[in-house]
């Protein structure tokens, strides 16, 4: 019993013990390259933003070295104070055993500890994001957006830990495939749902006006072949001045939606580049590549959480009776953050050969890499972004290769080392 308590210990150490010295390594380079405008970036950007962009570089560290212990911390509490068990009990007399009782357990386990990210979300917005000039939020609207994420938790979240636990009741072991399908099928639901129900929630869409910008883009639209029903403009200003474009919805519901903080920081051939990356990820089909890598890791999940519901002594460790699937999940839930952070740095290669083939794709429709890669200064500029990361830490870390990384690989022709 010891034994399993002290092997996730030990997890839950090293994971947090090597993010600290990722951290440490990180703002050490950074330091080093922060003196002064290093000779890569000359003509590029002025001194001054340089700097601003090291500043934001290191408060972000601090605050995430923070955050790391404190939630290190909070989870080591969490499963040695007995508090889950205790949790389960009470749930348990005051409500009964059943589906609907044992998915309300769950769902107050998340709510819990996404409480007491609360305090550290709220530092991060009206604090540091406040300090760097790209808050835009009001108190008020901060707690709007989280009562309105708990109200689609509810609605959405909840049915779907009362599904997984019914399929566990009626099916018995091979419950966890059918668990998979009815996720999968959630997510679809989803992704059909996002556009028109929940999106709205938090912002305003409006048609890109007409004029030489919305010309532009369906051109490219139809020289790409990309079938979408309109050009969206979000009101992203209303939250932060970061700056971001994506698609929504599937075929010919798809909509392109461009942030109104990226259409006041880009010039029109810029913003043709940014979406012509985005028509590359879909040309590329590395939307279905993603969902479907996701699929099988959720698939592999729900397989391992039915083996620890068979395993009598990693319940005991932790204070429960064996025979229910609850335990199972909620450790699961806890613990799994402990083993997938180390396959991190894969899915971010991974993820980070994609932005190299999309912006080839986004040269290649434009006839020259010049509007792609003033996009992408202006936004790394915009956005204060780490210019110089460790290569260790962006590899961990970066979903994106790092703005000399892009260029070279885009061949602007500059110097590209430090
Ligand atoms: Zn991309």
């Amino acid at each position: 019993m010891k034994a399993v308590l002290i092997v996730c210990l030990v997890l839950i150490l090293a994971k947090v013990l090597t993010q600290l010295w990722l951290e440490g390594l990180n703002r050490r380079h950074v330091l080093a390259h922060g003196k002064e405008l290093p000779q890569a970036f000359k003509g590029l950007m002025d001194e001054a933003a340089y700097a601003e962009s090291v500043q934001y570089t290191l408060a972000n560290g601090r605050l995430r070295q923070i955050e790391l212990v404190y939630n290190a911390a909070v989870l080591a509490a969490v499963l040695l104070s007995g508090v889950l068990p205790w949790g389960l009990h009470w749930f348990r007399q005051t409500l009964g055993g059943a589906a609907w009782s044992m998915a309300a357990l769950l769902f107050a386990t998340g709510l819990v500890l996404s409480l007491s990210g609360l305090p550290l979300d709220w530092y991060d917005q009206f604090r540091l994001e406040e300090r760097f000039g790209f808050n835009t939020t009001t108190p008020r609207l901060w707690w709007l957006d989280r009562l309105k994420g708990l109200g689609l938790g509810l609605g959405l979240g909840y049915p779907l830990l009362w599904l997984v636990l019914k399929l566990v009741e009626w099916i018995g072991s091979g419950w966890w495939l059918w668990a998979w399908g009815a996720l999968l099928g959630f997510e679809l639901l989803l992704a059909v749902l996002a556009p028109v129900l929940i999106l709205p929630l938090f912002n305003k869409f409006a048609p890109l006006p007409e004029g030489s910008l919305r010309q532009r883009l369906l051109a490219l639209a139809e020289r790409t072949r990309f079938r979408a029903r309109s050009i969206q403009v979000m009101d992203g200003s209303k939250r932060s001045r970061h700056s971001n474009a994506f698609f929504t919805g599937f075929g010919s519901y798809r909509k392109v939606v461009l942030f109104d903080t990226l259409i006041q920081q880009l010039a029109e051939p810029e913003l043709e580049a940014v979406l012509a990356h985005e028509i590359g990820h879909f040309k590329k089909k590395h939307i279905p590549k993603t969902l479907a890598a996701a699929a099988l890791g959720s698939l592999a999940g729900f397989y391992v959480v039915s083996v620890l519901s068979r395993q009598a002594g990693f319940y005991r460790a932790f204070g429960f009776e064996p025979g229910n699937i609850v335990p199972a999940l909620l450790l699961f839930g806890l613990l799994s953050g402990v083993a997938t952070f180390w396959l991190s740095p894969v899915a971010h290669w991974w993820s980070r050969r994609y932005e190299y083939q999309a912006d080839a794709f986004a040269a290649q429709v434009m006839r020259e890499p010049g509007p792609l890669i003033g996009a992408l200064r202006k936004l790394n500029e915009k956005n204060l972004s780490n210019l110089t990361p460790h290569p260790l830490y962006s590899g961990f870390y970066y979903s994106h290769p790092t703005l000399l990384e892009r260029e070279r690989a885009l061949g602007g022709g500059g110097k590209y080392e430090l």
